[in-house]
């Protein structure tokens, strides 16, 4: 249970904000960081945005106003201590934010975290935390309900629907319930269109997006005595020929999980530096402590990790062998 009374007291008593949230951002980490900024906004507090990555350019719609900030360490650092209160939005581990992790532990603010993922660090002065929630928009969602800290416009549920709706795989996981529908029916009623919201984050992408989804499918390849596992590999390469961008990346690891009788999916990525590896679970699969064998996280069904060092060659069957260990441990 998240303790709303609380996150609006700490709203009340302190004058300015920082917003933050994890590397490569998704709608629900920008669609909630653009919420929580409209709601202190309208209360006259002194807010502000940063954010260790770019804004995905199919999400950069969510930020109408054009306040999202990339964080510069020159520029930036200062603002991390001479600011009252830093939110944490949809991540609750200092490793997420990279390079701006220094400044996050360091801040001499108020740290905040709100979220909706499991096993938070210990850094945080407070936490709104509970796993219950499908999406952190569905948690500012029901900050607004339940406290009336503001009331709920257009302009509050347009960027909130974004969030829920991608959280929820277009509300189809575990976490899509009746009061979910009912949220997003009173989003519709205040004018949100589904339509317009799915056709801007997934049917506006860029033609490299789909090479670089079949060079993914072409590299899916299964694993395991009993093939529950399903793996798919992207290179430096397959980004440099495709035009394939890293936020392209995003959601390619689902198909992995939707071959026959596979439990758990898996996209390696190598970046520019290091590797992302994206896990994916049907049922009581649990590849949140499976990425946490190897230092990540995330949920029972969806987790990642970042590997610093290594090769494809190394790493892989390190993976493999211990993914397959968790098809047959129950959760
Ligand atoms: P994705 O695979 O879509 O990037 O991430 C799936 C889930 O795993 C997200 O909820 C995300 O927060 C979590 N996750 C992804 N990568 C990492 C990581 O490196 N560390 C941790 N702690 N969580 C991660
Ligand atoms: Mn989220």
């Amino acid at each position: 249970m998240i303790n709303f009374d609380q996150l609006k007291q700490v709203i009340s008593e302190n004058e300015s904000f920082l917003i933050t949230t994890h590397v490569n951002p998704d709608a629900d980490a920008l669609g909630s960081e653009i919420a929580l900024y409209l709601i202190l906004r309208e209360l006259g507090k002194n807010t502000r945005i940063i954010n260790y990555s770019e804004t995905p350019y199919n999400l950069v719609f969510l930020d109408k106003l054009g306040v999202i900030e990339i964080y510069d360490e020159i520029k930036h650092n200062s603002v991390f201590n001479s600011t009252d209160v830093v939110i944490a939005v949809d991540f609750n581990r200092s490793d997420r934010v990279v390079s701006m992790k220094k400044a996050l532990v360091e801040s001499t603010a108020f740290k905040l975290c709100i979220d909706h993922h499991l096993e938070p660090e210990f850094i945080w002065d407070y936490v709104f935390i509970d796993s219950i929630y499908s999406s952190c928009g569905e948690i500012i969602y029901d900050f607004i309900k339940k406290t009336a800290i503001v009331t709920l416009t257009y302009e509050l549920a347009y960027p909130l629907y974004a969030a829920i709706m991608t959280d929820t795989g277009s509300f189809r996981f575990e976490r899509t319930t009746q009061e979910l529908h009912l949220i997003a029916a009173e989003m519709l009623r205040l004018g949100v269109i589904p339509g317009e919201v799915f056709d801007k984050i997934y049917d506006q992408s860029k033609f490299g997006k789909f090479k670089l989804l079949g060079r993914a499918l072409n590299s899916m390849k299964l694993y395991g005595d009993d093939l529950s596992v399903s793996y798919m590999v992207l290179t430096r390469n397959d980004f440099l020929e495709t035009g394939g961008l890293e936020s392209d990346t995003d959601g390619v690891v689902n198909f992995a999980l939707s071959v026959e009788n596979v439990k758990i999916g898996i996209l390696f990525v190598e970046l520019s530096e290091g590797f992302k590896v994206s896990f994916r679970s049907k049922g009581s699969v649990d590849v949140n402590k499976l990425a946490a064998e190897f230092g990540g996280g995330g949920h029972v069904n969806a987790s990642g990790a970042r590997f610093h060092k290594g090769t494809l060659s190394e790493l892989i069957p390190q993976v493999l062998n211990k993914a397959f260990q968790y098809t047959t441990k129950e959760g």
